[in-house]
């Protein structure tokens, strides 16, 4: 008996083989009965549904249970027979024979109650919500479809390459930067004329930040390796207290040499496809859940993605959409200006009823690197929208011509002393590229339904919030 060897439940769950002793650790989910006979559903974040263990009152009387702390959130490990199971709702349950307590957890004062607790309460204790259903849930999800980004590229000869998570510029083009200093905080060493701070005496000998893109060096590596991608995380110190940004968040970005914005839309739209699928297939009980618990469309919506083609149209296009539109909208739409997430919405989740691709945006509202039109007007730039979500991906072909990119880098006020490495990337064989970014948790918020983007990452980051 001794070297009976631990079974996760779900191995537990799937077998067939019964009438067999098993030793199981977990935590305790529930416990209810009566006097003769008590329920402990026993979970151990191995799948999403717990195991039921019975235990006997004659050997497990309940008023020993309480006094040993089998109570709900206590770990424990239950030694017994897997047998079928008498009730109704399992295929298979546990007869006890032996319960060992590791650690209880005192009725009174663990926070998760049997109640359901609102996900704001949750955040709060974010050291103990990924025990709740919904939690475990979603990092599972959150794994899967970590795991599928990395498998779909693989099968689709792409390699997976490292970009520096502190970067020595900060001209990235894509927001807001979190400065990286081992200076002290009092009387930091001054520039010369006392101007400001002497970053040459800091630990790189000059300015650095957290990266808010992996992009520019995954050109470099998809002028060497022909399709790479990157997936880390990115750092953004924009005060935007949004259910959909992140300060601290986790990039997908693929870059691919010898693509222009065709192919990179094909891409996108397969990728985001096979992404969805995957999680219908992989995450079945999970999804299920969620959709019963929190939004009844979930599956439907995402069978539907799997199911369409994305619509693509240019943005002077979706602008002409807005502006014959019915709908009143808080900001209004002019050719030039940025589209608001509420016009995202209106032609995603009103016009077309599908995901869209708008592309070729006007370059003054889009980065130095996108590839300039014939037109001199746009750039070919796309962004697509996803129903609930608004933005999910941002990508562009790329400008491979030097004197243009320089031109455009001068009219942005980007310092090329700072990237005259990636500006080499145009002197020596150059080539059309493109690429894009995804970012993960907004993909993980369609996929799970959930409405806050601070409840699909394990320890969110945001302005004033940055405990656990
Ligand atoms: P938005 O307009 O929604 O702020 P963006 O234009 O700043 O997005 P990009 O710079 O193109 O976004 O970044 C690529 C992708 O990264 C976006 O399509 C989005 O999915 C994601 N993303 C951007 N900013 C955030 C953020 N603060 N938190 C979480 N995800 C983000
Ligand atoms: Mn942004």
């Amino acid at each position: 008996m001794a070297d009976l060897r631990r079974t996760s439940v779900q191995e537990l769950l799937r077998s067939t083989d019964l009438d067999r002793d098993v030793l199981v650790r977990g935590w305790v989910r529930t416990r209810r009965g009566n006097k003769y006979v008590q329920f402990i559903a026993l979970n151990d974040g191995s799948g999403f549904n717990s195991i039921q263990v019975v235990a006997n009152a004659e050997q497990f009387p309940e008023e020993k249970l309480k006094a040993d702390g089998v109570e709900n959130g206590a770990a424990v490990q239950v030694r017994g027979r897997l047998v079928a199971s008498q009730g109704k709702g399992q295929a298979v349950e546990i007869q006890a024979e032996e319960i060992t307590v590791y650690g209880t957890a005192d009725p009174a004062a663990y926070p998760l109650q049997k109640k359901g607790h609102t996900l704001e309460f949750l955040r709060d204790i974010a050291h103990l919500r990924p025990r709740t259903n919904t939690f475990g849930a979603v990092l599972r999800i959150r794994h899967a479809m970590a795991f599928a980004i990395h498998d779909y590229f693989n099968r689709h000869g792409f390699y997976y390459v490292h970009t520096p998570i502190i970067t020595g510029s900060d001209a990235e083009g894509a927001g807001q930067m979190f400065r990286v200093t081992t200076l002290p905080d009092q009387n930091p060493p001054l520039m010369e004329d006392k101007s400001g701070v002497d970053y040459k005496q800091d630990f790189f000998g000059k300015q650095t930040n957290l990266t808010v893109s992996g992009q520019l060096e995954a050109e470099v590596a998809a002028l060497a390796l022909g399709k790479v991608y990157t997936f880390g995380p990115t750092f953004r110190a924009e005060n935007s207290n949004t259910a959909r940004h992140l300060a601290e968040f986790w990039m997908v970005e693929p870059e691919m040499a010898f693509y222009d914005l065709q192919d990179n839309m094909d891409l996108a739209e397969d990728f985001l496809r096979s992404l969805v699928r995957y999680a219908l297939e992989h995450c079945p009980e999970d999804l299920q859940f969620l959709n019963d618990q929190y939004d009844k469309e979930l599956l439907s919506r995402l069978r539907f993605v799997v199911d369409n083609d994305f619509q693509r149209l240019t943005y002077t296009e979706a602008v002409d959409i807005l502006k014959s539109a019915k709908q009143k909208f808080e900001f209004p739409v002019d050719w030039g200006t940025d589209l608001q997430s509420e016009h995202e919405r209106y032609l995603v989740e009103k016009h077309f009823r599908k995901p869209v691709i708008l592309t070729n945006y006007p370059k003054d509202i889009k980065a130095f690197y996108m590839k300039l039109d014939e037109d001199g007007r746009t750039v070919r730039a796309m962004d697509v929208l996803f129903p609930g979500i608004g933005e999910i991906i941002g990508g562009s072909q790329r400008e491979e011509d030097l004197e243009k990119l320089r031109r455009r880098m001068a009219e942005m006020h980007v310092p090329e002393h700072e990237l005259w490495w990636y500006l080499e990337l145009r002197k020596y064989g150059t080539a059309p590229h493109a690429g894009f970014g995804l970012g993960f948790e907004r993909l993980l918020l369609f996929v799970t339904g959930m409405a806050n983007i601070r409840d699909v990452i394990p320890f969110p980051r945001y302005p004033k919030s940055a405990e656990f």
